[in-house]
Parts: structure tokens; sequence; C-alpha cells
């Protein structure tokens, strides 16, 4: 069986990051990644999102030397509630626009801002839109989640371990058949009836 030719530099298996070149060979295109992704690790210590899995509706863009990455991420998250540790979870709807720009040769120590740095090596560039996801979401998670806002965390006081019982308590009584209690009246009956014929 002949070896089989892996590219191992290709980031062809991650759609989530683009060659420079060929962006810049159709830069009149406008790139869209509209998509379901699942990028490990998307956690904080205190929050995570379930599997990494973030909906992505994105457009790559080649405006002069920079490539623009816009558009829209959804995901959701799970957390404990900060104060009653109860599992909490949210959504995440985020608006972004990020520039990515190669470092001036001339200036390397210029101010780049908030703008992404291509990956790779020159003329190997990449634009990791991946980076883009990772790090607009990894800021939207909440940093001490709350289940609600006057959570008054564990409180044995105030809530009884009991009342969680209490509701179904009081919904199992109504449950009981009203024919049933015409039949209860006659059991009483019976009762009452044999000590009368037993005298
Ligand atoms: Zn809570």
């Amino acid at each position: 069986m002949p070896p089989v030719n892996t590219p191992v530099d290709q980031p062809a298996d991650n759609i989530l990051v683009l060659s420079l070149a060929s962006l810049r060979r159709r830069s009149d295109v406008v790139r869209r990644i509209q998509r379901t992704a699942c990028l490990d690790d998307l956690a904080t210590s205190v929050a995570h999102v379930p599997q990494g899995e973030v909906q992505l509706d994105l457009s790559v863009e080649v405006r002069g030397l920079d490539v623009v990455v816009s558009g829209q991420i959804e995901t959701q998250w799970q957390a404990e509630c900060r104060r009653c540790l109860e599992e909490v979870t949210g959504k995440i709807k985020l608006s972004v626009t990020e520039v990515f720009r190669s470092v001036n040769p001339e200036a390397p120590d210029q101010d780049l801002g908030d703008t992404f740095l291509f990956d790779g090596t020159p003329g190997d560039e990449m634009v990791s839109v991946e980076a883009v996801v990772r790090d607009a979401v990894l800021l939207a998670l909440p940093l001490a989640p709350l289940c609600q806002e006057n959570c008054q965390g564990p409180a044995p006081e105030r809530f009884p371990a009991h009342t969680e019982n209490e509701p179904i308590e009081q919904e199992a009584a109504p449950l009981k058949d009203p024919r049933w209690a015409a039949l209860d009246g006659l059991r009483i009956d019976d009762e009452i009836s044999p000590p009368d014929s037993v005298v």
C-alpha cells in the first residue's frame, strides 16, 4: 500500500483558518462562514460552552492589505450560580468586527491596537477566524453568574428543604376521584353497620 500523502501544514481540515494568499487571489469575493463549529476548551474557570458549540454567520473580506472578519456569533454557556451553586445557563449573541493586519517590517514595534496578526510565516500567512471566535466568546462568558439577580444562596431558614415537597402534596389531594367520596361513605356505613347487626 503506497504511503498516503498527508499535507502536514494544510489547514484544510479547519474551515476557520483561511489562507491569506487564496483570500487575496479573489479579493473581490466576500467569503461567508455560516455554520456550527465546535471549538476545544471554550471555557473559563467559571463558565463553559457545552461541547464548544458555536453558531457562526461571519464574513471574511480583503480590504487593501487587511482582512476584516465581521458578523454574528451565537452560543450557549453553562456555569454554576456563584451563590447557590445551582446550574445556570445563558445565551450569548455577539456582533464582531475584527481586523487582521501584518506587522510592518519597517516599523515592527508599531502599535497595532486591537488588530489580529496573521498566523504562519511570511508568504504563507493564515487568517484564523477561530481566534476571533474564541476571543469574542471567552470575553463574553459571565465572570460571576447568578441564577437570578436576587439569589440568596443556600439559606435554610429562608428556603427550608421541605418547601419543594409541599406543592406536590397539595396537588395530590385534588387528584382524588370525587366518585370515590360516595364509595368512602358506603364503606363508613359498612363499618358502622356490622357492629349494629352483631349486637
Ligand atoms: Zn443561585
